[in-house]
């Protein structure tokens, strides 16, 4: 059945459409335009108000990790592998261990959604993800090659750099690995590192890059890399991010990753404010509200090789996500958002999550969902989040709190 939304401010990409309408046929966006063309039998949706952008890609996580409190006693680190033993001999830790793997990654599903994700990245080797990551609320990117990280200490995930790095160029996919995350003498080095396995080119992208030299930044912009920015991450094991404005005064493709709650942000609302508040320390002005949400939509397809997401246009993938904000200003309205401001979340072309207010269409679209209290909003949901809910507490044996998902019955 197709139906569209009409009357919203449609944040296209690059431009914004006052009071358009974007027409959804099955997964697909079949029509944008500034005026409202009733399709035939199309059921139409007054979103008047409302802003329309692409559903946000995050572009690092690892779902696994999906718990909290973070973990961080002996911070800053000198690198990954300091946090990750502390990680390991945590008491959360041995919590979580107590949880299905399905369902910690159904949380991670449900964290992205309530803020207007609709694609994530996991970091993890494909036949773990293969195993837990399914019916998920949200899609996982699946065609990536990839890497732990770079140094002699890495995780031996894939087939070695060399060769995962020439997959990904024969079959237009990422080629994705944690890069220049610590301060020791081999992670300093990662970049020239890549560059001697021939690993740097446009399918390339480096998650951190907290240490990156100028040289290493000229280099990456030099072979078109990626690289994905986790500033709530960094920020709290490292004290310290990466350069992101000299990235892209150098032309490098920037994108930004949440990383997972134990070291990252809870949403991506927060990331955000995390972003804003470094820039202006580190560089006295403001960072523009458009670079953030191209981040999440355009720089995000590009370096996911996404062809069908982060943008809306006719034959993309209906990923869609709407929030009450101010027409004027839709990229700020965006990157100042918060739980109660997400109005409408589309996957797919399916509604999964959004405001009391469109109950109707749910029904309507026999789409089942539960009613939730978030932060004080009265919002619908798609799935049994409050029976995962239930489950990840009886396994703890407790009425445990996840700040990431900040739900309750209503
Ligand atoms: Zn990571």
């Amino acid at each position: 059945m197709a139906w569209e939304l009409v009357n919203g401010t449609i944040v296209t990409g690059k431009d914004a459409i006052d009071r358009g309408t974007v027409q959804i046929d099955k997964e697909h966006i079949t029509h944008v335009s500034k005026s409202a063309r009733k399709a035939q039998d199309a059921m139409q949706i007054d979103v008047s108000g409302m802003l329309i952008f692409p559903g946000l890609i995050n572009c690092h996580d690892h779902l696994l990790g999906t718990y909290v409190p973070r973990v961080g006693d002996r911070r800053p680190y000198m690198n990954w592998l300091e946090w990750d033993n502390d990680l390991k001999s945590a008491p959360q830790y041995a919590e979580r261990q107590q949880i299905e793997s399905s369902d910690l990654y159904q949380l991670g599903g449900f964290r992205h959604l309530l803020c207007g994700i609709t694609r994530v990245q996991d970091h993890i080797p494909h036949f773990v993800r293969e195993l837990f990551a399914k019916n998920m609320p949200i899609r996982i990117i699946s065609d990536f090659a990839m890497a732990h990280s770079v140094t002699s200490y890495a995780l031996k995930w894939g087939d070695g750099i060399e060769i995962e790095h020439a997959k990904a160029v024969e079959k237009k996919i990422p080629f994705i690995t944690h890069c220049s995350e610590g301060f020791d003498e081999e992670t300093l080095k990662s970049v020239s590192t890549l560059q001697s396995k021939n690993a740097l080119s446009r399918q390339t992208v480096l998650v951190h890059g907290i240490a990156f030299s100028d040289k290493d930044i000229e280099l990456l912009a030099e072979n078109k890399c990626n690289v994905v920015w986790c500033p709530v991450s960094n920020l709290y094991m490292f004290e310290q991010t990466a350069r992101v404005k000299e990235l892209m005064d150098a032309g490098v493709n920037v994108c930004l990753g949440t990383d997972s709650p134990m070291s990252g942000s809870f949403s991506i609302f927060e990331e955000f404010r995390a972003a804003r508040e470094f820039y202006r320390f580190a560089y006295g002005r403001e960072i523009d509200d458009r670079l953030l949400v191209d981040m999440l939509t355009v720089n995000a397809a590009r370096a996911m090789c996404l062809s069908d997401a982060g943008e809306i246009a006719e034959g993309k993938r209906a990923d869609l996500l709407l929030i009450d904000g101010n027409t004027s200003n839709p990229w700020a309205s965006l990157t100042h958002a918060d739980y109660s401001d997400i109005m409408l979340v589309i996957a797919d072309g399916v509604p999964k999550y959004g405001d009391v207010a469109f109950a109707p269409v749910f029904d309507a679209m026999k789409i089942p969902y539960q009613n939730l209290l978030v932060k004080g909003s009265r919002k619908i949901i798609a799935g049994d989040v409050l029976g995962l809910l239930g489950r990840v507490r009886s396994a703890v044996k407790f009425n445990k709190e996840l700040d990431f998902l900040p739900i309750e019955a209503a």
